[in-house]
Order: structure tokens, then C-alpha cells, then sequence
């Protein structure tokens, strides 16, 4: 078949090999194929004279080839096992394996092409290939799998693991070796391998996946519950190849598990045993408990209700048995609840969630019935619970009625006493023989054998004691004596615990001495408490027998505390409206002595001195230094200011004594004299008074310009440093709700000044009272104390309302005539 003249002789050996083989030209031409070749690619003769590329419908067309050839041609390097995709009808033979080598042969170049025409070899390289493939696939699984938190094995198709990942490892803490067959088997826990085994073996054999649990033994000796999940693996041409498993440590959940399951378990049967609890609590307790499910209409309006429970109490009630109201709508049932405002207390509540609680009477055979009920929402439907009180009811409006009947009773016997009582005190009595007569009287009446009344104390131990204050014993008056509260009922009484133990007293306060030294049987008290309604003390009877008319004397006891604390009261304030008037006393003896003392005895050394200094002065005036001139002046001054204090201080004690002698005076022109007695401080000081128009007043005329003059000099008196004194004078009519609304002209005299705290409006009007030094204003602190006598001479009064760093306002009330 060569198309050569003269063959090659690499022709013979080529005609004779088995493969299908071809000799080219550098040129890419066909020199010589073999017969294998032309069957192989199905040729004819006319391909032989082609070139390689065209032939066969140019399936050696393919680019790689066209570049590898020439390669070959140039370099020279032959080229082994290159494989070559065509296009080819059968699947199988897509694939060749191409043997490629240059040959020279008398200084030509050609190329032989060997094919290998079987798919062994080629199956061999490929397989080679899906070797070191599945290699570092499965290089690439084990370090995955050794990083995996989880355990992972691997087991071939003879049911023998050959790979464990590190977390196995680790947490077994054993070998690969140790582990490699069936080696895992003996960290299983004894009790769980028969088990194991059971699951493994015939999922293994129909290639089944499978998940098991099974305590394995970790590295610690300790068995965890592990959780098992395996799957069969497969290659891609489905051929079984073993399992894989992907075990992970599940110990403390299904501890968590277990312990949910047995609490699980435990709420079961709690609640099962409080459902036979309940069920027979509701068939037995007299209460009546129902639930009713809300029927609506189409418009969503609750029209009725249905009986979805109800225990056999509610329909006892009405003579039924639950089974014939259960299923029935309360219209058939319980038509009243219609007329009587259940229906619409359940449907409120149905609407609105808000539970509901009433009590209601129903007529019953005749009789009157009460019934306490509940309503509650509960999910779809409302549960009513109710309670038969008829009895309860009856008792109550019983106890009540006898409450009225009692307490009218009791209201009557007060009266009664109250009336012999008053009685009894017809002839005026006070103080220690008020409180003789009272027990006496009491005593008297009910004839107990000691009645005492006593307040009380602590004593010097600080311990409480009641001081008697009056005692009667068997009918007389006797020494008062003082008993420790201690362990006593008395101290019941204090306390405000019980008044009353008619009986036994003895044994119920076996430790109480005064019990004991007056052989008690019987005690009763009431607590005596001060306007403010403190407790200061008691009145108790004691008797050696047993006290038998308890509520009388308990009226008794009342009434007789009642008088006691008013006649307590009483006293308290005769003691204080004495001291008041001892202290007044006091004060007008040391100011009438010292009146008459400064009105003689000290005006006149007093007067020599202002003579003698202001003459020693006006002679000698010319031998004096500057200082001693000032000294003088400074004699002079305190002497001035001297007769200044002993003239007020006068005037402020003799005002009681002077005549009221009221005369009409138009307060504008007092207060134009003032302004002009004034001219020299007031222009000063720079002052303005602005006066609006004033009253003609009845008043005295001297004693209310001082009043004036005293108020208006101390507006400019305690004016600001650095502000000019402005003072405004005004008067205006007001009537004061203190005194039941009655007019009072009301004279204003406002300054710019200092002002002062409210909270010493009472004190500046006291005598010798300053808020400020001597060193920032001088004065003598009886100025406002005689307007406030001038005042009060009037029949008024004097207040102040003080802002500091504003001013004050001095208001002068005079009632109008
Ligand atoms: P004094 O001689 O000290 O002025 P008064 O009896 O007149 O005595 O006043 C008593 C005190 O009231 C004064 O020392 C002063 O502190 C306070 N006071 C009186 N008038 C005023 C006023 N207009 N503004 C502020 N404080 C005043």
C-alpha cells in the first residue's frame, strides 16, 4: 500500500504491527499507513495519497495535533501516551493514545504515529490518574475531617473501619491502630455493644443509612452519649464502597433530656393528679362553678350563652342534674339570668376581660335564696363561680339588725347615765375633788370594789408606772398610790390592746403584782388620751369578784373618761393662764419699780451730765485737743441717747396707764407734722413720702403720731445703703374673715428698705427686740412695742410682712366704726 517507489524499510516493520500505524511526511503527508490503521478509522486507497489533516473527513483536524507535530519535527523529542479526542460515532472511542517519534531517514524528516488501538492502556493511564485523583480527594477528606468538631469514620465495603478523624482520636484518646477494624468496638460501654451491633450490621448489609446512640468511653475513662449517624458511600459508577459515619457528643443534652423527661413526667402526673383532684373538688365543694361559651348573632352581639360545664352544684340549685343543662343554652335553662342583670354582667365580662363579682337573691321554691358569684374570662368562654349564702345572709342581716337594736340600746343607757351623771355634778366641783366625786359616784353605782384614775409615767427606772391621781376602796376616797404597768392589763389598756376581763384576770396575768396585792378577779378600764389623742393615763375598776354587768359598766367607763379628759384638759390650761399671769405679774412690778426708778432717781444724774458736759464745753473748748472735744461729744451723745431709751421706755409703761381720750384727727395732717419734725433726716437721707389721701380718724391724737412717726423714722431708718428711702402711706377698708368678715380700716406704711424674714414678724414687735446690731442701726428696740400697744389701745392690731433686700410693709388695723 505505499505509495513510495522505493519503501522504507520502517514500511515492513509498520505493515506487520498489530496497531494501527502511519508514516508522514514532515510535510504532514501520508508516506505509508498501515492496514490496522485504514480498518481502524475506516479509509479507503484514494485517502493515502492526502494529507494526514484531510483524511477520514479530516478527523486529525484537531488544532492540537496540527501544533504538535511540527514540534516534533523541529525538536526532534518523541512523544508518548498524547491523548487525542475526536469525534468518533462510537462513545468508547473517543479517546486515542498516540506513540509519536521524528525519524531520519537519508537526511529526510518523518514522523511515525503509533495508536495504541486497544482501551487497556488507556484505561491504565486513566485510571492512574483517578488514582492520584481519589488520592487528594481523599487527602483532602482526612485533613477536613480531622478539622471537623465531630468524630468521623470511615469503613470499607468488608465492614472494617480503616479511618478515624483526630476528633475520634482525640476524644477515644487511643491509636489509629488501636482503633483501625473493628478496634472501636472496645470503648463502647458493655451495655450499649450489643445494641450497637444490632443496628450496624443489618443496615450494613442492605446498605441502609443508620443512627444509633450508644455511650462510647472517652479519653478520661469516661462513657458520653454519643450520637451516631451513618451513610453507604458510593463511587460515582455506584459501586458500594463502605460507610461513613459522623458521630457527636450529645452526654449533656440527653442528660438535659432525661432530666426535662422525668420533670415532664412529673408535671404529668401532677396535673393528671390535680385533674382528679379538681374534678373532685367541683363535684363536691358547695360552691357552684360553670362555663359558659358565648353565642353571637350575626351582627357579633352576644345574645345567650351555652352550658359547656357546670359541677352539680348550680343546677342543685334549681332542682337539675348537670346532665340535663349541659349542651343547652342558659334561654332554656336559666331564663332569669335575662331579667335579673347576669346575662349582661357575663356578657360584659366575655367582652371586656374584666372579671365581676356580685352578690344576688333568687326566689326558690317559694323561698328566698342569696347566691355570691364570680365571673371570669377564661379563653373562649366565661367560668362563673358562685356560693350559696343564703344562710351566711340570713345570719348576717340577723346580726345586724341585733347590732341596730344593741347599739340603739346602748345609746339609750349612755344617755341615761349621762343625764344622772350630769346630774350628780349639779354642784360645781373641779380638780382633785371632781376626780373623788367621780370615782365615788362610780363606785357607788356599780358597786365594784376599786375604782381608780391615774396618768401615766415613766418613772425614774424609765420604766411606765400610772400615778394615781384619785383612788376609791370599798366606797371611800383613799391614798393615792403609784404601780408599775408591768405584766398587768393595765398596760393592755395603754397600749390601746383589751379593756375588758370581767373574769380571771388573775390567770390571765398571773405575773401582776397590783392584780395580785388587791386579790383581782375581775377588770375593766378605759383609756383616758389628750387632745391629740395621745394615751396619758386610764380609769379601771377592780373587783374581787367576777364582774357581771359588763356592758353597763363599759358604758360607765366611757362616759366617765370622756369628762375626766375635759376636766384634765381643763386643768392643764388653768396652769398655763396661771403662769401667764404670774409672768405678767412679774414683768409689771419690774417695769412699774423701773419706771419709777428712771422717772426720778435716774433722769436727774442724768441731765447734770448733758448740763455739766455741754457747759465744760462751751468754756473750755479752746484748751481742749481735738480728741478730748471728741470724747466729750461722745459723753454727750450716749447721754442723749440715754434719756432717749429711759423717755421711751416711760412712755411705753405709762401708756397703760393714760387716758383713753378718742379725738377725730385727719391722719393727713398728723402725718404733715410728722413730715415737718422730720425735714432734717428726711432731706438726709434724700427720703420721699408719698402720701394718698388719709381718714379722718377717732384715735389719740399724741399716741398715734408716735405710732406714725415711729413707723415712718424706721422706714427710712432701715432703708439701703446706696438706695434713696421712698415710704408710701395709704389706708383702705377690708373686711377680715377672722372676725366674721368685720370692716377694719387698714393704715399701710411700705418701704424700700432692708426688709426683713417673715419669720420674725412677732418677734420685732416684743420689747427690746433687734434683728439688727447697734454698729449697723442704732436704736433700742421698744419703738415697735409701743406701736403695738398704741395699737391694741385702739382696739386694732399691728402686723408686718417683711421681704429682705425689698422692703417691709407695717399695717395698722383699726376696727371701723
Ligand atoms: P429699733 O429701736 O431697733 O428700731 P424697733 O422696735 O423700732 O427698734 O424695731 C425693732 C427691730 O425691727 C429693729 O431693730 C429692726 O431690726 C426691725 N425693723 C423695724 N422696722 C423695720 C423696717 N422698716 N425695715 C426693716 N426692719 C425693721
Amino acid at each position: 500500500m505505499s505509495n513510495l517507489a522505493t519503501s522504507l524499510p520502517i514500511e515492513k516493520i509498520i505493515a506487520v504491527a498489530h496497531e494501527p500505524m502511519i508514516l508522514l511526511s514532515k510535510e504532514m503527508k501520508i508516506i505509508y499507513a498501515n492496514p490496522p490503521f485504514y480498518i481502524k478509522f475506516n479509509l479507503s486507497e484514494s485517502d493515502s495519497k492526502k494529507y494526514f489533516f484531510e483524511i477520514g473527513d479530516s478527523i486529525f483536524d484537531i488544532p492540537d495535533l496540527k501544533k504538535l507535530l511540527p514540534e516534533i519535527v523541529e525538536s526532534k523529542k518523541s512523544v508518548a501516551n498524547f491523548e487525542l479526542f475526536y469525534d468518533s460515532k462510537d462513545p468508547l472511542e473517543k479517546t486515542l493514545l498516540f506513540n509519536i517519534d521524528a525519524i531520519d531517514y537519508q537526511k529526510e524528516t518523518f514522523l511515525l504515529l503509533a495508536i495504541n488501538d486497544s482501551n487497556e492502556d488507556l484505561i491504565r493511564v486513566r485510571l492512574k490518574d483517578t488514582e492520584a485523583k481519589v488520592l487528594e480527594i481523599e487527602n483532602r477528606f482526612r485533613t477536613i475531617a480531622d478539622t471537623a468538631p465531630v468524630l468521623i469514620w470511615l469503613s470499607g465495603p468488608d465492614k472494617l473501619c480503616y479511618f478515624f478523624n483526630k476528633g475520634w482520636l482525640d476524644f477515644t484518646g487511643r491509636s489509629m491502630e488501636e482503633e483501625m477494624g473493628d478496634g472501636w468496638k472496645q470503648g463502647v460501654h458493655p451495655e450499649d455493644i450489643k445494641k450497637c451491633l444490632t443496628i450496624y450490621i443489618p443496615h450494613f448489609d442492605v446498605r441502609k443509612p443508620f443512627h444509633m446512640e450508644y455511650r462510647l468511653k472517652n479519653h478520661n475513662g469516661e462513657y458520653r452519649w454519643i450520637s451516631h449517624k451513618a451513610v453507604p458511600r458510593y463511587t460515582p459508577e455506584n459501586v458500594f464502597v463502605g460507610y461513613i459515619g459522623v458521630c457527636m457528643d450529645i452526654h449533656d443534652q440527653k442528660n438535659f433530656a432525661e432530666e426535662l423527661e422525668k420533670q415532664i413526667h412529673q408535671r404529668t402526673s401532677e396535673v393528671e393528679q390535680s385533674q382528679s383532684f379538681l374534678k373532685s373538688v367541683l363535684n363536691s365543694t358547695n360552691y357552684g362553678i360553670a362555663s359558659y361559651e358565648a353565642i353571637y348573632d350575626k351582627d357579633g352581639k352576644i345574645i345567650d350563652f351555652l352550658i359547656s360545664y357546670t359541677n352539680p352544684e348550680v343546677p342543685r340549685n334549681f332542682g337539675l342534674e348537670p346532665h340535663e343543662v349541659i349542651g343547652k343554652t342558659c334561654k332554656e335553662v336559666y331564663p332569669g339570668i335575662f331579667e335579673n342583670g347576669i346575662f349582661e354582667r357575663m356578657a360584659r365580662c366575655m367582652d371586656t376581660g374584666i372579671s365581676d363579682n356580685y352578690e344576688i337573691s333568687a326566689l326558690h321554691e317559694g323561698n328566698k335564696m342569696w347566691l355570691n358569684a364570680t365571673i371570669e374570662k377564661v379563653n373562649n368562654s366565661v367560668a362563673v363561680t358562685s356560693k350559696n349564702i343564703t344562710q351566711e345572709k340570713t345570719a348576717a342581716l340577723e346580726i345586724e339588725a341585733m347590732n341596730t337594736l344593741l347599739s340603739n340600746k346602748n345609746r339609750e343607757l349612755e344617755q341615761l347615765l349621762l343625764t344622772e351623771f350630769s346630774e350628780s355634778f349639779y354642784s360645781y366641783k373641779n380638780g382633785q375633788s371632781f376626780f373623788n366625786f367621780l370615782l365615788l359616784e362610780i363606785a357607788s353605782k356599780t358597786k365594784m370594789d376599786y375604782v381608780l384614775l391615774g396618768e401615766v409615767f415613766p418613772n425614774e427606772a424609765g420604766e411606765q408606772v400610772i400615778k394615781c391621781f384619785s383612788v376609791v376602796a370599798f366606797g371611800k376616797v383613799v391614798e393615792n398610790f403609784e404601780y408599775s404597768l408591768k405584766n398587768g392589763p393595765c398596760e393592755q389598756v395603754i397600749k390601746g390592746g383589751s379593756f375588758s376581763f370581767p373574769k380571771d384576770s388573775r390567770s390571765i396575768f398571773p405575773d401582776s403584782k397590783t392584780l395580785n396585792d388587791f386579790n383581782v378577779n375581775g377588770y375593766m378600764a378605759h383609756p383616758l388620751s389628750d387632745s391629740s389623742g395621745n394615751t396619758i393615763g386610764l380609769i379601771a375598776v377592780l373587783h374581787q369578784k367576777e364582774i357581771q354587768d359588763v356592758a353597763y359598766i363599759e358604758s360607765l367607763l366611757k362616759i366617765a373618761a370622756k369628762r375626766s379628759e375635759m376636766e384634765f384638759e381643763r386643768m392643764q390650761n388653768e396652769k398655763l393662764l396661771e403662769m401667764k399671769n404670774a409672768e405678767l405679774e412679774k414683768q409689771n412690778v419690774e417695769l412699774a419699780s423701773f419706771a419709777y426708778i428712771s422717772s426720778h432717781d435716774l433722769q436727774e444724774p442724768l441731765r447734770k451730765i448733758q448740763l455739766f458736759a455741754s457747759r465744760i464745753l462751751d468754756k473750755e473748748k479752746a484748751n481742749f485737743s481735738e480728741s478730748s472735744q471728741a470724747y466729750f461729744q461722745s459723753i454727750t451723745n450716749a447721754a442723749n441717747r440715754m434719756q432717749n431709751l429711759i423717755e421711751s421706755l416711760l412712755n411705753y409703761s405709762s401708756m397703760d396707764a393714760s387716758e383713753i381720750k378718742l379725738i377725730p384727727t385727719d391722719l393727713n395732717l398728723a402725718v404733715d407734722e410728722i413730715k415737718n419734725n422730720m425735714i432734717e433726716i428726711i432731706e438726709k437721707r434724700n427720703a420721699r413720702i408719698e402720701v394718698e389721701k388719709l381718714p379722718t380718724l377717732s384715735v389719740i391724737p399724741v399716741q398715734f403720731q408716735q405710732l406714725l412717726s415711729n413707723l415712718i423714722s424706721n422706714g427710712i431708718k432701715y432703708s439701703k445703703e446706696d438706695v434713696a428711702p421712698v415710704i408710701k402711706i395709704n389706708a383702705e377698708i377690708i373686711p377680715l374673715e377672722e372676725f366674721a368678715g368685720k370692716q377694719f380700716w387698714k393704715i399701710n406704711i411700705a418701704d424700700n428698705g432692708i426688709g426683713f424674714q417673715q419669720e420674725y414678724e412677732h418677734k420685732i414687735f416684743e420689747l427690746f427686740k433687734r434683728l439688727h446690731g447697734k454698729s449697723d442701726y442704732e436704736g433700742t428696740g421698744i419703738g415697735l412695742a409701743i406701736c403695738k400697744k398704741i395699737a391694741q389701745k385702739h382696739g386694732g392690731f399691728i402686723r408686718a410682712v417683711g421681704t429682705p433686700d425689698v422692703g417691709a410693709v407695717f399695717s395698722i388695723y383699726l376696727p371701723v366704726k
